[in-house]
């Protein structure tokens, strides 16, 4: 990491923290005719791996499945730092980015990594839905990315103000940021049922 090294990470357990609070991954190819695509897609940490899974349609998946090397970034922002120049003004954040190419799952493994994947989402939603049927999993590509090459950056700090700047009589300090699930709204035949037990569980 060349820019702000400080901010790095090296951490092993943070890294797995930041990726296991993380629910989207902006995942990175280069199609045959060179145009870059970064495509934000679901994942999941399954130890020392990331599991994605995307349609047999999609040009993301059949490219990730042909071996293409990925760059893929999970980002949590936790808030805005409001410093007094424009220049120090900047965020707080928790990010990793991985390297790497993915290998396709199949049969019991992929049918797993499914489960894996939507244990992460939806934790507890599993048993309660219908598995995937033959021609569903049929349509789907299930990748798994080695956790071999990784990075992670942190930055958790007040602004840090250059001294010409420090006395502007003008507000500091850092906007929290978080996201959370709201109150879950049923729909029209959801009402009917009670609010599973397991969406209590279900908080940011
Ligand atoms: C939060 C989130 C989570 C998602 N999770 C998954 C997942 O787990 N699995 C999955 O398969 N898909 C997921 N998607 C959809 C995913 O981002 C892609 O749209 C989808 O996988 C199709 O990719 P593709 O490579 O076939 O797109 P292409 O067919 O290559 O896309 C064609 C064109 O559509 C546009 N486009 C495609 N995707 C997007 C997008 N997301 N936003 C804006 N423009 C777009 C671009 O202009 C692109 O050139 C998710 C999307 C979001 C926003």
């Amino acid at each position: 990491m060349r820019r702000i090294p400080e901010k790095s990470v090296e951490d092993r357990a943070v890294v797995e923290a930041i990726l296991d609070a993380g629910l989207v991954a902006h995942v990175g190819i280069v199609d045959e005719d060179g145009q870059p695509f970064v495509v934000p897609v679901a994942y999941a940490r399954d130890g020392d791996r990331l599991l994605f899974h995307g349609s047999t349609g999609s040009r993301l998946f059949r490219r990730l499945a042909e071996g293409a090397p990925t760059c893929v970034t999970v980002t949590l922002l936790d808030g805005l730092v409001l410093a007094r120049s424009a220049f120090e003004s900047s965020m707080n954040y928790r990010g990793v980015m991985a390297l790497g190419r993915c290998e396709v799952l199949e049969g019991i493994e992929r049918d797993r990594a499914l489960r894996v994947v939507s244990d992460h989402l939806l934790p507890g939603r599993w048993d309660d839905i219908r598995p995937p049927s033959r021609k569903e999993l049929a349509a789907t590509l299930v990748l798994a990315l080695p956790l071999d090459e990784v990075s992670a950056k942190v930055s958790d700090k007040m602004p840090e103000d250059d001294p010409q700047d420090v006395d502007r009589p003008v507000w500091g300090g850092v906007v929290p940021l978080r996201e959370t699930f709201g109150e879950p709204m049923p729909d029209e035949r959801g009402s009917a049922y009670p609010v599973p037990a397991y969406l209590e569980s279900w908080t940011r």
